[in-house]
């Protein structure tokens, strides 16, 4: 069984992916090619915002957007302890300070409440506070309904990384379009991946969108050979374009493909002692992971070594919190700072999740589950 079965989508996708790349090798425009700018029509429309701009990844599409917002050495940026390690890092690498807010217990997202709290308490202190990036962890999209009035009324931008969420749903709005900026990732694991690493940025404002399409060609002009700002070197390969222009087509039918394994996850386990994850009213997630809570760090072992025994893989996303990585040693944030983000990460653990896993596969997992938790 796998945890993500990319093979399955290409077998799907087979002739179509393998005209699009050829079709690319034969035209021969191997960066920026038409397909680049195809895309980037197709994916801003898919979450309705004005502006998509294409990047070599999602790291560098939250590094365009610090870079596009003026953040830089002596600004603070508030974000998530619960999160991968890049949205962290592009903080630090901006040479801004990263301030971490605990999360919900129910959604493993940014807490709205502890945010304005924050933004008060740093407004209080003079500290600088440019942006927030909020985290649409495992597919679902944070609180967006209260975090952008939150960050209107301090006065900061707020940037949404989506590289685990694109195109979920709050309301009649789709993830990738919250916030001044969004971002997503398409590494092939993301729900929406290519054939390598690939990301894009998301904005309705013109002057944002103008400065990230220059920030990611060296800050260019006029033209390549004219430059006007320090900006970086990161494009999304037309090969990779070509790639998920196919992909995208079928996304929409995925994420659906995707709901029926989660809701099939959870009803099954109703009623047992693991806690399934919480899609609040109104939300829709597009389930990058399907993250379950143990009633403990050794039962979580215990059903980890049972799933292992009969060949299901399972994964723990995250086992260490960002503000106890020894990276942030210099932030100076200790154990028992973030309870619910520390409680969490003792207990939570990933199932296979994605939109071809067989029902007879699904069945394995739930029974292989069951059994344990009977014992
Ligand atoms: C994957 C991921 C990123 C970084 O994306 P890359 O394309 O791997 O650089 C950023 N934020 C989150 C939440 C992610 O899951």
């Amino acid at each position: 069984m796998h945890f993500i079965d990319l093979k399955a989508q290409y077998g799907l996708l087979k002739s179509r992916i393998d005209a699009r790349i050829h079709n690319v090798l034969e035209h021969g425009c191997y960066i920026l090619g038409s397909e680049v700018f195809e895309l980037e029509e197709k994916l801003a429309a898919f979450v309705d915002v004005k502006h998509a701009i294409t990047c070599a990844n999602g790291t560098d599409a939250l590094t365009l957007s610090l870079l596009a917002l003026d953040i830089k050495s002596g600004d603070f940026v508030i974000t998530t302890p619960f999160t991968f390690f890049a949205t962290a890092e592009a903080i630090a690498f901006s040479g801004a300070t990263p301030i971490f807010v605990d999360i919900e217990e129910a959604t493993f997202n940014i807490d709205p409440c502890l945010l304005g709290e924050t933004l008060e308490r740093c407004n209080q202190a003079g500290v600088n506070v440019k942006a927030v990036i909020a985290v649409d962890l495992f597919g679902l999209p944070a609180s967006y309904d209260d975090i952008e009035p939150i960050c209107k009324s301090f006065g900061v931008s707020l940037i949404e990384d989506s590289a685990q969420g694109f195109a979920g749903k709050l309301g009649t709005r789709k993830a990738g379009s919250f916030g001044d900026i969004a971002t997503t990732s398409f590494f092939p694991a993301k729900p929406l991946g290519c054939y390598g690493d690939g990301g894009a940025v998301f904005t309705n404002n013109d002057e944002l969108a103008n400065k990230i399409r220059s920030l990611r060609i060296h800050g260019k002009g006029e033209d390549k050979y004219d430059n006007i700002q320090i900006g970086i070197n990161s494009r999304l390969d037309t090969i990779q374009a070509a790639v998920l222009l196919e992909k995208l087509s079928i996304y929409p039918n995925e994420i659906e493909k995707r709901q029926l394994v989660a809701s099939r996850y959870a009803s099954e386990l109703k009623g047992t002692p693991l806690i399934t994850p919480t899609v609040p009213d109104g939300f829709k997630s597009v389930w990058a992971q399907y993250s379950l809570l143990a009633p403990s760090e050794e039962k979580r072992n215990l059903y980890m070594m049972a799933l292992k025994e009969k060949g299901i893989p399972s994964a723990i996303y995250y086992r260490k919190p960002l503000h106890l990585q020894s990276a942030f040693e210099y932030l100076d944030y200790h154990e028992g700072d973030f309870p619910v983000t520390e409680r969490i990460s003792e207990t939570i653990f990933s199932l296979p999740m994605h939109p071809y896993l067989s029902v007879e596969d699904q069945t394995l997992v739930i029974d292989t589950l069951k059994l344990c938790l009977d014992e």
